[in-house]
C-alpha cells in the first residue's frame, strides 16, 4: 500500500535568513560571548514581556544553573512533578537535593496548588514545575503557597515558550524560568538554553557562573586575559553562532503560535466525538498554551492499545512522539535510589502508559489535522468495534 502522506512529529523551521545569519557570524571575528547572544538575550525577554535573559548551552544546563546559583544543595528537597523530561529531575539531583515526586491533575498534566502544598516538609526549599506540553501550571496560587512556605520556584518551560497565565509569560511568575532550543522545541538553534528571572541579582549571579565565575566579561576587560575569579562557575554560554538562528527564529514565533494554535484546534474538533479518548488542555479562560503537541489519552477498551496506535498511525504517515515514556520515580535510577511507591502516581502513569502525542508544528496545515483525525477515527472504531464481537 502507498503511504498517502508523510507527517513528521516535528521539524525545525529552517530559511534563508538562518543560514545567513550564521554565514555572517562565521565572516566575522566573534563567535562566541560577542553581540549576537547579546542581543538574542534582549530580544527574547522582549518576546516574554518582561525579565533578564541569559543565553546557554541548553535546557538542562540553564535547570541545573537555576537551582545552583538559587543555593540549593544537600539536605534541601525540592517538589517535582512525577511526570516530566528527565532533565527536570536531574538537575535537581545535580546540585545535590532530594527530589519529592507529586503526581500530575488527569487533565492537564501539571501539579496543582494542593498536591504541592502537600507534598511540603521542614527540608523543603524550592518547587520545580514544568508547564506540561505547554499547558499552564496555575502560577498565582503556586506563588502564593511558595511564598507561604519561603520556598524559591523554577519554572521549567522547555515546552512553553507562547505558554501565558492571564497575559504573563511561564518563567516570569518564579525566580527563574528555563527555556530549551533543542530542535523539537518552539524555536532551535541546533542545541541552546535561556534562563530567565526577574531578579537582577540573580541574573547577575547566573551571568557570572555561566562563564567560569570569572569578575569580567571579555569586553570589560582593560588588559587583554586579565581578570580575576570571585566565585566557582562552569562554561554554560551560548555561541554567537547559535544565537544568531535563534535571533531569526525569534522573529517567526508569532507565526509559529498562531499556527500552532490553529492545528491544535482543528485536530481537537476532530476528535471531539470519539469515545474513549481525553484531550489533555488548558481548563479555563486567560490560560495560554503554548500547543506544543496533542496529547490524547486512551481508557476503557483502548487503555492497553496504545503501541497499536501507534504503529497504525505511523503506518498511515502520521508521525507520533510519547511524553514521557515512564513517570520519573519509575526510571532505572530513580527507582533505585528511591524506591518511591509507584501507586502514588497514578495519573502520571496514565499519560505515560495510555497516551500519545500528536503532530501540531507549524509545518502542518489544518489539511494535515484532518488527515490525523480521519486516520485515529478510523483506528478507534476499528479497535472498539472488535473488542465487542
Ligand atoms: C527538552 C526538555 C528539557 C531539556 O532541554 P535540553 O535543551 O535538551 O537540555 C528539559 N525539560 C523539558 C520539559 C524538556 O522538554
Amino acid at each position: 500500500m502507498t503511504q498517502a502522506r508523510k507527517i513528521p512529529f516535528g521539524k525545525p523551521w529552517i530559511t534563508e535568513a538562518e543560514r545567513n545569519a550564521v554565514l555572517g557570524v562565521l565572516a566575522g571575528d566573534v563567535l562566541t560571548h560577542g553581540p549576537q547572544a547579546h542581543e538574542f538575550e534582549k530580544e527574547f525577554a522582549a518576546a516574554l514581556g518582561n525579565g533578564h535573559a541569559l543565553t546557554l548551552s541548553n535546557g538542562t544546563a540553564a535547570l541545573h544553573l537555576a537551582y545552583w546559583q538559587l543555593d540549593i544543595g544537600a539536605g534541601d528537597e525540592v517538589i517535582v512533578p512525577a511526570q516530566t523530561h528527565v532533565a527536570t529531575v536531574h538537575a535537581v539531583e545535580m546540585v545535590g537535593a532530594r527530589p519529592v515526586f507529586v503526581d500530575c491533575d488527569r487533565a492537564t498534566g501539571n501539579m496543582t496548588p494542593d498536591a504541592i502544598e502537600a507534598a511540603i516538609t521542614p527540608q523543603t526549599r524550592a518547587i520545580g514545575l514544568v508547564h506540561f506540553v505547554g499547558i499552564p501550571c496555575d502560577m498565582p496560587a503556586i506563588m502564593t503557597v511558595a511564598s507561604k512556605r519561603g520556598l524559591k520556584v523554577v519554572e521549567d518551560c522547555a515546552l512553553a515558550l507562547g505558554t501565558r497565565w492571564d497575559g504573563t509569560h511561564a518563567g516570569l511568575f518564579g525566580d527563574a524560568g528555563t527555556f530549551s532550543f533543542y530542535p523539537v522545541k518552539h524555536i532551535t538553534t541546533g542545541d541552546g538554553g535561556m534562563l530567565v528571572t526577574r531578579h537582577e541579582d540573580l541574573a547577575k549571579k547566573i551571568s557570572k557562573a555561566r562563564a567560569f565565575g570569572i569578575d569580567r566579561t571579555f569586553a570589560e576587560r582593560t588588559v587583554p586575559g586579565v581578570y580575576d575569579v570571585l566565585s566557582l562557575g562552569i562554561n554554560y554560554r551560548l555561541s554567537d553562532i547559535n544565537s544568531a538562528i535563534g535571533r531569526e527564529q525569534l522573529k517567526r514565533l508569532d507565526t509559529i503560535l498562531e499556527r500552532r494554535a490553529r492545528n491544535f484546534s482543528a485536530l481537537k474538533k476532530g476528535l471531539a466525538g470519539l469515545e474513549h479518548v481525553a484531550v489533555l488542555d488548558v481548563t479555563a479562560a486567560g490560560q495560554t498554551s503554548s500547543h506544543y503537541c496533542l496529547t490524547a489519552v486512551f481508557d476503557g477498551p483502548l487503555a492497553d492499545k496504545r503501541t497499536e496506535i501507534i504503529r497504525r498511525l505511523n503506518a498511515a504517515g502520521v508521525g507520533t512522539s510519547v511524553y514521557y515514556p515512564h513517570p520519573i520515580p519509575r526510571l532505572q535510577y530513580y527507582r533505585e535510589k528511591y524506591g518511591a511507591d509507584l501507586a502514588r502516581f497514578p495519573n502520571a502513569a496514565r499519560i505515560s502508559d495510555q497516551s500519545i502525542a500528536l503532530p501540531v508544528g507549524p509545518h502542518l496545515e489544518v489539511d494535515d489535522m484532518n488527515y490525523i483525525a480521519n486516520e485515529l477515527t478510523t483506528i478507534v472504531r476499528d479497535l472498539t468495534c472488535s473488542k465487542k464481537n
